[in-house]
């Protein structure tokens, strides 16, 4: 039985990097029939904010990825809250001091400081283990009873890790491979503080053995933690889940890692929805209300660090998860390029419903209040393959709805001869008397008299165009006589020809 989860601290809105995290599990899990597990790693209360989980939660669903088990929803192993799972933690850390695989460290932090600028004056860097604790420290192994002492004294303590002196650990990662470790490198981190909170390591690895995590899946900058995660399982006696790291997420240039400040100043949206900053009342823009459609999202970061080895770019969901394999994740950094995501959510557009679309038209362009919905889904059909977002639909569109009030000058200059007038007042009559207004009569009769006349087919069609729409563009232009109707397409050529 696979069982994944995703641990986002609640320190902020979940950016588009958490996402692809979601994601990959989403699909791992789904691909497995396995369990997608959401837990809120909220044991930092200094990071705490605001509104993040629910954030989490709602961009989870916006991208239809919903998570099996989490906080209030089939708490199989719950609470999924780490804030409400604080009194687990103590005891864990405590067996760790009685295996001797943990100990009390009172060091204060002026000391600690102390001893890490010295080390960089000599161009060293600062671990502290067990080893050097000894040395530098001067605070050789305090006895049970010392330790008691200074525990009754209230003085301040964390609990670390004691990482082993000259071994040389083996790790494995899906994604990775095999990694040597020298654990001489590793500092003894902390497990647990005298705020009676555990530390990140401590608690995500007891929760994930009591959550029967089968697969840890989650970014590349996690991956400095994996010798910890390892020794503490090892420690415990637990059984330890497999490892996939996936790769960073790069800047558009390819460059440096992508970060969420670069949303604003590159100009798109970092963050799935948008978030208001509880403190400073600072709007970021967000993939929904900038108008992408949640499927081309979804589908354009299953790309990033993942590919399924054919030529196929477009997925839908349940063809991603049939094709979703952890071994094809590789190493290398994936650019995030956000023309890449237009693309997607121009492809997406064709595939939406038009009579929906239209709802959403409407509801955004005051002059469509009072227009009949089944219209607007016509023109919608006839406009979306050129339009990339819905906000794109009334400049593509406008003169379906009201009569253009420009054209475009330079068009006009070029087109309107002498003949073309001509032209046009003579089509005006031919339109008139058409009798039933369908697209192949009005074609019928406009293409018989232009053979009649035997005139170039372009040599009308442009001034009629320009009737129309005020501008050379749209679709065919006798969809566009039969959409707008006879009375209005007369009345057009006849303010052309005035
Ligand atoms: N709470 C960690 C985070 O914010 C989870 C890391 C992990 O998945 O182990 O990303």
């Amino acid at each position: 039985q696979v069982r994944v989860r995703f641990a986002p601290s609640p320190t902020g809105p979940l950016h588009i990097g958490g996402v692809r995290t979601a994601l990959f599990n989403y699909l791992f899990a789904k691909k497995h029939n396995g369990t997608f597990i959401l837990r809120i790693e909220d044991t930092d209360q200094n990071r705490y904010v605001e509104g993040a989980e629910q954030y989490i939660i709602d961009a989870l669903n916006w991208c239809n990825i919903p998570f099996d088990e989490g906080p209030n929803h089939n708490e199989k192993f719950g609470p999924y809250r780490q804030s409400e799972r604080k009194h687990l933690y103590r005891d864990y850390a405590e067996k760790l001091i009685a295996s001797g695989n943990a100990y009390y460290a009172f060091d204060t932090a002026e000391s600690l400081d102390h001893h890490r600028k010295d080390h960089e004056t000599q161009g060293k860097t600062f671990i502290y283990n067990w080893h050097n604790r000894k040395l530098l420290l001067n605070s050789l192994a305090l006895s049970k009873e010392e330790t008691q002492k200074k525990l009754d004294n209230g003085e301040d303590y964390v609990i670390r890790f004691k990482s082993p002196k000259d071994q040389t650990l083996q790790l494995t990662d899906i994604v990775r491979g095999d990694i040597s470790i020298d654990t001489n490198i590793l500092d003894d981190k902390v497990l647990f503080k005298s705020d009676g909170m555990p530390t990140y390591h401590l608690a995500n690895i007891v929760d994930d053995h009591l959550m029967e995590i089968t697969h840890v899946i989650r970014g590349e900058e996690w991956l400095p933690s994996l010798a910890l995660h390892y020794q503490l399982y090892e420690a415990f006696g637990w059984e330890k889940p497999q490892f996939a790291h996936l790769p960073l997420l790069l800047k558009p240039t390819g460059k440096g890692k992508l970060s969420k400040r670069d949303g604003d100043k590159l100009g798109f949206p970092v963050f799935p929805l948008e978030w208001k900053d509880p403190q400073t009342g600072d709007i970021s823009r967000g993939y929904k209300e900038d108008g992408y459609f949640a499927d081309g999202l979804i589908n354009f970061l299953a790309f990033l660090g993942w590919n399924p080895g054919t030529e196929q770019e477009q997925f839908t969901l349940e063809e991603l998860v049939d094709a979703f394999e952890l071994e094809r994740v590789h190493k290398s950094g994936a650019r995030f390029d956000p023309d890449k995501i237009k693309w997607f959510n121009h492809q997406y557009m064709q595939y939406q419903n038009d009579d929906e679309l239209a709802e959403i038209f409407k509801e955004s362009q005051p002059q469509l209040k009072d227009i009949d919905v089944n219209y607007v889904a016509m023109v919608v059909g006839l406009i979306k393959e050129r339009a990339t977002f819905i906000s794109d639909f009334w400049d593509l569109s406008s003169y379906f709805f009201e009569a253009p009030k420009t054209y475009d000058e330079k068009a006009f200059a070029k087109i309107m001869t002498n003949d073309a007038r001509e032209l046009m007042s003579e089509l005006e009559q031919i339109i008139t008397h058409t009798s039933d207004f369908t697209v192949e009569n009005i074609q019928t009769d406009v293409k018989a008299w232009i053979a009649k006349k035997g005139v170039g087919f372009g040599k009308v069609m442009q001034p009629l165009r320009l009737a129309l729409v005020g501008a050379m563009q749209g679709p065919d232009v006798f969809e566009i006589m039969f959409m707008i109707g006879k009375a209005e397409t007369v009345q057009r050529i006849d303010y052309l020809v005035q």
